[in-house]
């Protein structure tokens, strides 16, 4: 077309769409449930902002918040329509081409690596993935801030926007038209579109449609000349079956010589409704089956891996302030979860109000170290008429965001608790016997190397909660035998008239063993912690005790095990040789010197002062590896 304005895709964006296209990739059907999704967004977006102003829905068809689906069997062209917010000019440039998105160059590499396009709508570039089964994709769109345009792209570096002038006018929202390829021939058979919407997007919460057509044999008067097809097949199906209608007028003639009745091939087609709008969440837990959680889970998390959530927790909360809530422990942590932590503002908790999606960026929902959850919380108490920033400053937040928190840590708990492999005691090992123990075995272990992390930065974060989260910790130790073991098992070991809880920190488990540090602890048999993340110290910084007990470092000052009835002698005869020392090593090297009982083999020790940052928190500061 002349008028089309041409633009190249941002690099980026172009390497994707390089690979999508020639990919081989066999799980093609992912596409589907993108577009879909996006038009979801779409109608999120229109939906909140019609709160506010309600003229902007309009009247109508355009008012109907819906989701269709469309087939042109001949020409080969799937198109799926939305009534959502639309896009302007401007947004279809930037949108679907200019601005690449920060996941997109981590996707690339990521696909090159693996070849899985699966967690394609995680990175944020979902839309790119219709060119896995269309070599032509054509995009129109209305605003209502702007007139309708196309875009489209044969995904070859470039695409063309312009404005439409040839096609029906959309009202408002977005049509996208997949030119399918040759071997993508089964995208055109509507059972196989039933069947993926069904398995991909069955928790959208808008009504999908799909146009679906019927055939079927009707007895008719022989000599009725006016087809009664229309009366059969629905009102909007008028417009929409001229080529079929036309060649039923045949047969119609032809049967005219006949008396009575005669039978005919009567085609009618009518929008079939494929999901139950019904939300999830609004249903009784009970009811829900754990496959439609994980499913669930899914949607939620755009990632339709074989992999099921470690756990879910779906509740209510009553009383001054009420909602419901889905939160779910995902099975791996996201590709960015670390990334800018302090900076970005990642929740993945979707906020509604009374059913209406109001934002999934609130960072008031959730504390940042418990971000890695993923689910949604539906509130009646907030107001609906509001804007965003008014309600992120809404009081009743504060109480989800407790009650929220409570409930996350009971749900994490309960992945440890229901851990076969958790429990040292034979009391518990009993209890756990009955069920589903091996489906629950290791799971504990899965959370913890997945998100340890975070239970470590919510103890430095969330003081109200540190003792809660203290008990999620996992850890090695001289005692652990290699695996994980937790603070309450470190306790139930401590020696009788043993105070403290000891710990070492370094590099790693291998170093941190050969430690002249632990020489006279194990030859006294007490348990020493090992704590190799660089996370570690600072975690130590907050973390003073634990059921009463004090944490000691044990390469700090401060280390007793207990009375020696020789300390008060040997401080005697070796005074003068202490002294020396502390002379010999220059004041500004060293603070102190001092005889201890901590060594057994080695004859002296450097240690820091209780206060001072431990040898491995100077070299952390050095490196600045975190
Ligand atoms: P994401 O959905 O994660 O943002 P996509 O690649 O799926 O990434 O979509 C890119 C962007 O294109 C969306 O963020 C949205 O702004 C726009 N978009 C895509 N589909 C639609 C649609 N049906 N209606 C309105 N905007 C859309
Ligand atoms: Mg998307």
């Amino acid at each position: 077309r002349n008028s089309a304005e041409k633009f190249q895709f941002q690099a980026e964006v172009s390497r994707l769409m390089d690979i999508i296209i020639n990919s081989l990739y066999s799980n093609k059907d992912i596409f589907l449930r993108e577009l879909i999704s996006n038009a979801s967004d779409a109608l999120d977006k229109i939906r909140f902002l019609s709160l506010t102003d309600k003229e902007i829905l309009g009247e109508g068809d355009d008012a109907k918040l819906e989701i269709q689906i469309k087939l042109d069997k001949e020409k080969k062209i799937l198109s799926i329509r939305d009534r959502g917010i639309g896009m302007t000019k401007e947004d279809l440039i930037k949108n679907l081409g200019t601005i690449a998105k920060s996941g997109t160059s981590a996707f690339v590499e990521k696909m090159q690596a693996s070849g899985d396009f699966n967690l394609i709508g995680q990175f944020g570039v979902g839309f790119y993935s219709v060119y896995l089964v269309a070599d032509y994709v054509e995009v129109i769109s209305k605003h209502n801030d702007d007139k309708q345009y196309v875009w489209e792209s044969k995904a070859d570096g470039a695409f063309a926007v312009s404005e439409d002038t040839w096609n029906e006018s959309l009202g408002r929202g977005t049509e996208i038209r997949l030119h399918l390829r040759d071997e993508a021939g089964e995208y055109l058979e509507e059972s196989k579109l039933k069947e993926l919407v069904k398995k991909y997007s069955q928790f959208i919460n808008f009504p999908i449609f799909i146009w679906s057509t019927k055939e079927s044999d009707v007895e008719v008067p022989a000599d009725e000349d006016e087809s009664s097809d229309e009366e059969e097949s629905s009102e909007s199906a008028s417009s929409e079956e001229g080529e079929d209608e036309d060649s039923e007028k045949g047969d119609d003639e032809d049967a005219e010589k006949k008396p009575k009745t005669k039978t005919v091939k009567e085609t009618t087609s009518e929008w079939e409704l494929l999901n139950d709008v019904k939300a999830i969440w609004l249903r009784n837990p009970k009811e829900v089956t754990d496959d439609e959680y994980a499913k669930f889970y899914q949607s939620l998390a755009k990632d339709f891996g074989e992999e099921k959530p470690l756990a879910w927790s779906h509740f209510t909360a009553e009383g001054d302030v009420e909602f419901k809530a889905v939160l779910f422990v995902p099975p791996k942590a996201p590709h960015d979860l670390y990334e800018s932590y302090y900076n970005a503002n990642k929740s993945n908790l979707k906020l509604y109000v009374r059913r209406v999606f109001i934002s999934d960026e609130f960072d008031e929902l959730l504390p940042k170290y418990l971000n890695f959850l993923m689910g949604l919380v539906d509130s009646d108490t907030l107001p609906l008429n509001v804007s965003r920033e008014m309600l992120q400053q809404h009081s009743s937040l504060k109480t989800i965001k407790k009650k929220l928190i409570r409930k996350a840590l009971d749900m994490i708990r309960k992945i440890a608790d229901e851990d076969p492999d958790e429990s040292n005691d034979k009391e518990k090992k009993e209890v756990d016997k009955s069920g589903d123990d091996d489906e629950k075995k290791g799971q504990y272990t899965k959370f913890w190397n997945e998100f340890g992390k975070s239970i470590k930065l919510g103890i430095v974060e969330d003081a109200t909660n540190r003792n809660r989260l203290a008990k999620l910790l996992r850890f090695e130790s001289t005692k652990s035998d290699g695996k994980l073991t937790s603070l309450d098992q470190y306790i139930s070991r401590m020696r009788s008239g043993q105070k403290d809880i000891f710990y070492i920190t370094g590099t790693n488990k291998e170093q941190l063993e050969k430690s002249p540090f632990l020489e006279r602890l194990k030859k006294k048999n007490y348990e020493v912690i090992f704590f190799t993340d660089p996370v570690d110290e600072y975690l130590m910084q907050y973390l003073m005790d634990y059921e009463d007990k004090k944490f000691q470092n044990v390469s700090k000052e401060g280390l007793k095990l207990g009375k020696d009835s020789k300390d008060k002698e040997l401080k005697e005869s070796f005074k003068e040789l202490t002294k020396w020392w502390k002379g010999a090593l220059a004041s500004d090297n060293v603070d102190d010197v001092k005889i201890s009982n901590r060594l057994a083999d080695t004859p002296c020790v450097v240690v820091t002062s209780k206060y001072g940052w431990s040898a491995n928190m100077e070299r952390i500061m050095q490196s600045q590896t975190l």
